[in-house]
C-alpha cells in the first residue's frame, strides 16, 4: 500500500471508479473490501486516520447482541452470532473470546439470565465461543473478587468476542489494496461534482 501511488491514482481525473467509499471507519473499510472483492474499481478516502472516528471509541466487542434477545429479535441475534463466529474464525490474531460474568443479587435472576444466555449459546451453533454456566456465590466471587458479597445469590458466566479495532481496520485497508482497490487517508471529501443533475464525482481537499 503506497500512499504516493494512491494519491496519484485519485488525482487522475480521467479514471472512472465503480465505487467510491467516503470514510475509513469499520463500515467504510468493510464496504470497500466487499466492493473490491467483487471486482469493482474501488476507492476509499478517509479525512483523518483509518478508524479514528467512532470505530476507535467503541467497546470493541464482537457480540451477538444479547440485548436484542430480550426484545425477541431472534433472527438478528442469530445473524450477529454467525458474523461474530466468522470474525473469530477468520482473524483469530485480531479477535478472541472474552468471558463475562453477570452477578445475580436476586434468586430469579439466575434462571432468567441462565436460560437467556443458554439460548444465546444455542443460537451460535457450531461457532459457539464456549458454554454459558450458572455460578454459585463462591464461584462468582472467585471470578469477581470485588463484587458486593452480602446480597450475592450467584452469577452467570458467558462468552462474547473482543477485537483489536486498530489492527482490524489496518488489515481491512491492506485487503482492499491487495484486491486492487485504492485506500487513502488524510483526504477529505469537500463536495460533489454533478453531471445532468446526478452526482458524478467528488471534490477532495487535502
Ligand atoms: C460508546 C460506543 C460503544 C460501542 N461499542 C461497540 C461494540 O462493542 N461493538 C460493536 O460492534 N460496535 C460498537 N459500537 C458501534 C460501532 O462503534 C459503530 O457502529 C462503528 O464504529 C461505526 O463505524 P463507521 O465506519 O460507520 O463510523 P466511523 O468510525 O465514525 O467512521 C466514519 C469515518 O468517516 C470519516 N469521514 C467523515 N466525513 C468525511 C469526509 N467528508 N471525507 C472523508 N472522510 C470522512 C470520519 O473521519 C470517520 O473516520 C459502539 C459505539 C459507541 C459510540
Amino acid at each position: 500500500m503506497d500512499r504516493n501511488l494512491a494519491i496519484q491514482a485519485i488525482s487522475d481525473r480521467s479514471t472512472v471508479w465503480d465505487c467510491l467509499v467516503i470514510g475509513g471507519g469499520a463500515t467504510g473499510l468493510g464496504t470497500a473490501v466487499e466492493a473490491a472483492s467483487r471486482g469493482l474499481r474501488t476507492v476509499l478516502v478517509e479525512k483523518t486516520d483509518f478508524a479514528k472516528g467512532t470505530s476507535s471509541r467503541a467497546t470493541k466487542l464482537a457480540h451477538g447482541g444479547v440485548r436484542y434477545l430480550e426484545q425477541g429479535n431472534i433472527s438478528l441475534v442469530r445473524e450477529a452470532l454467525h458474523e461474530r463466529g466468522l470474525m473469530l474464525k477468520n482473524a483469530p490474531h485480531l479477535a478472541h473470546p472474552l468471558n463475562f460474568v453477570i452477578p445475580a443479587f436476586r434468586l430469579w435472576e439466575i434462571p432468567f439470565y441462565g436460560i437467556g444466555l443458554g439460548i444465546y449459546d444455542l443460537l451460535s451453533g457450531k461457532l459457539s465461543l464456549g458454554r454459558s454456566k450458572m455460578l454459585s456465590p463462591s464461584e462468582t466471587i472467585k471470578k469477581l473478587p470485588t463484587v458486593e458479597q452480602s446480597r450475592l445469590r450467584g452469577g452467570i458466566s458467558y462468552f462474547d468476542g473482543h477485537f483489536d479495532e486498530a489492527r482490524l481496520a489496518t488489515t481491512l485497508a491492506l485487503t482492499v489494496s491487495d484486491l486492487g482497490g485504492v485506500v487513502v487517508n488524510y483526504v477529505e471529501v469537500a463536495g460533489f461534482t454533478k453531471k445532468n443533475d446526478k452526482v458524478s464525482g467528488v471534490n477532495p481537499s487535502r
